[in-house]
């Protein structure tokens, strides 16, 4: 294969956003190239069962609704390609983005769908109950611990919406903050000191996760390091980690108009950013509702406004 390429319309990343701008994309006649990144299917591979995506009445594995949308994309001609973006140079036309440090497409078009991570604590149980009692979505995931014990890492806004939203499911949730306050917005705060269901146990920390064919509880620290500190294990049925997620954005600092997070700045009720004919789409520039669906919708918004772009400059 060639060293560089030129196209019209490039989309990195291949989650519910990044396959719905190809779908569209291909289906306008732009012939997208969709280079994968660096987890093929993106965060809802990990997800156990997504119940919440419209048109799958008994619910899918995320994993088989990522090959579906693949699927989806490649029937309309979207060239999909393993592949990381390791480079962007948004300061000429064509746009030049590096492939594995070592091939370079020149695009008309950029649509930006890498998506974000979730923080974890970097426990190494963590990895072991993965999909077994372990998640950083309470929305998926949440509606498996229906009348069970659930703990909720974390202090800030995420955390205490998580932990709301899993007290209408599970019958009890433990709020483990290691500060001895909360970050999060007032507002949150007492929406959760007012919960009779969730229990914030301040100054705690999780150290390790213990159980035979999934979590069954979880080790804790109270007052680490001080003369009050104490050990004790807590019985629970699921471990989410609400700690913050951080966009996959490290290659484009620079390039790119990214806010205080890292998110990247997109033009209100749009996916422009402030790099003409550069969009973008999915989790990457949204810190809000992070949802496969809206994912999916962005990346519609995406594929349209780049459509738009090509038509109105010729290209
Ligand atoms: P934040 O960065 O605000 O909070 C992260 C929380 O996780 C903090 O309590 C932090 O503790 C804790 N934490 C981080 N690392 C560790 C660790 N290794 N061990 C234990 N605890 C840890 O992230 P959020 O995702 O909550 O929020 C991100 C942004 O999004 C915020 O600006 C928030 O306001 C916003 N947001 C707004 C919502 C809304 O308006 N509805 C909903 C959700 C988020 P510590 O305080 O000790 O650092």
């Amino acid at each position: 294969m060639e060293k560089n390429e030129r196209i019209r319309c490039l989309i990195i990343g291949s989650g519910p956003a990044g396959y719905t701008a190809a779908i569209y994309a291909s289906r306008a006649n732009l012939a997208p190239v969709l280079y994968e990144g660096m987890q093929p299917g993106g965060q809802l591979t990990t997800t156990s069962e997504v119940e919440n995506f419209p048109g799958y009445p008994e619910g899918i594995s995320g994993f088989d609704m990522m090959e579906d949308l693949k699927k989806q994309a490649g029937r309309f001609g979207a060239d999909i390609r393993r592949g990381i973006a390791t480079a962007a140079d948004f300061s000429q036309k064509p746009y030049r983005i590096t492939i594995d440090g070592e091939k370079t497409i020149e695009a008309d078009t950029v649509i930006i769908s890498t998506g974000a991570s979730a923080k974890y604590l970097g426990l190494p149980d963590e990895a072991k109950y993965a999909g077994m009692g372990v998640s950083a979505c309470a929305t998926c995931d949440g509606f498996f611990y229906r009348k069970k014990t659930v703990a909720v890492v974390g202090g800030g806004d995420t955390a205490c919406e998580e932990a709301e939203y899993l007290s209408h499911l599970a019958s009890k949730v433990y709020l483990i903050v290691r500060k001895n306050y909360l970050r999060a917005s007032n507002i949150m705060q007492k929406r959760v000191f007012e919960n009779p269901n969730i229990e914030i146990l301040f100054e705690t920390q999780a150290e390790g996760l213990f159980g035979e064919n999934g979590v069954e509880g979880v080790h804790l620290v109270k007052g680490k390091d001080t003369d009050h500190e104490e050990r004790y294990d807590l019985p629970i049925d699921g471990f989410f980690l609400a700690i913050g997620h951080k966009p996959n954005t490290d290659i484009f600092k620079g390039a790119i108009t990214l806010d205080e997070s890292g998110y990247i700045v997109t033009a209100p009720h749009t996916t422009e950013t402030n790099i003409e004919g550069v969009f973008a789409a999915g989790d990457v520039a949204d810190p809000r509702y992070r949802q496969a669906i809206t994912a999916a919708a962005s990346g519609c918004k995406a594929a349209i406004d780049a459509e738009r772009y090509l038509v109105n400059n010729n290209l």
